[in-house]
């Protein structure tokens, strides 16, 4: 998916995160994208955890 342009808002604009269960996966950041994602994934990248973050929680 590295590299893959979003269907929605035409950009890159995926980030990097890792769901519930534990897969990591490459999340939408525009609106239409994160709603695809809730849809698919059940989640979206504000609710992903993202592991860049995790030395500031
Ligand atoms: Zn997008």
């Amino acid at each position: 998916m590295a590299g893959a342009y979003c269907q929605f808002c035409g950009h890159r604009c995926f980030v990097y995160r890792v769901l519930a269960d534990g897969r990591g996966c490459h999340l939408a950041t525009c609106l239409r994208g994160m709603a695809h994602d809730r849809k698919v994934c059940g989640q979206d990248h504000t609710t992903a955890r993202n592991p860049h973050a995790e030395a500031d929680q």
